[in-house]
C-alpha cells in the first residue's frame, strides 16, 4: 500500500535488515526499541490492524513466525504485544506483533 512505512520496508525501499523472513511475514528490529530486544513481526500483506484480519491461516502463521524469530535470536522468555487502534497506542496502521525481551519499557 502506498504511503505505508511497513509496506515500504517489506518492499526493500529502506534496505532494512530482516531478522527472519518467510512467505507470510518479515521480522525486523524496531527503530525505537522499548526493550533490550524489540522485534516486529509484520505480515507481507497490508492489513490495517487485527480487527481487519480474519484469515485463520495467516493469523496462525504470524504466531508461528513469532516462535521462529524468538528461537532464531535465542529468546526463551519474551512478551508479545499487538496494539489495535489509536486509543490503544497503535501508530503504524499495518498490523504488527511486537516481541519484547529484557528491560521491557512497554
Ligand atoms: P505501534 O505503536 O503501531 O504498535 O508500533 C509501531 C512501532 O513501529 C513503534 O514501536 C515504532 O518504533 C516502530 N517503527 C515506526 N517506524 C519505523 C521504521 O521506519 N522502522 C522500524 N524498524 N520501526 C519503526
Ligand atoms: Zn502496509
Amino acid at each position: 500500500m502506498e504511503d505505508c512505512i511497513f509496506c515500504k520496508i517489506i518492499n526493500g525501499e529502506f534496505n532494512t535488515e530482516f531478522v527472519l523472513e518467510n512467505e507470510f511475514a518479515v521480522v525486523f528490529k524496531d527503530i525505537n526499541p522499548k526493550a533490550d530486544t524489540h522485534l516486529l513481526v509484520v505480515p507481507r500483506k497490508h492489513v490495517e490492524s487485527l480487527n481487519e484480519l480474519d484469515d485463520e491461516i495467516l493469523l496462525g502463521k504470524l504466531m508461528i513466525t513469532v516462535k521462529e524469530a524468538t528461537k532464531k535470536v535465542g529468546l526463551k522468555s519474551y512478551r508479545t504485544v499487538i496494539n489495535t487502534g489509536k486509543e490503544a497506542g497503535q501508530e503504524v496502521f499495518h498490523l504488527h506483533i511486537h516481541i519484547l525481551a529484557g528491560n521491557i519499557k512497554l
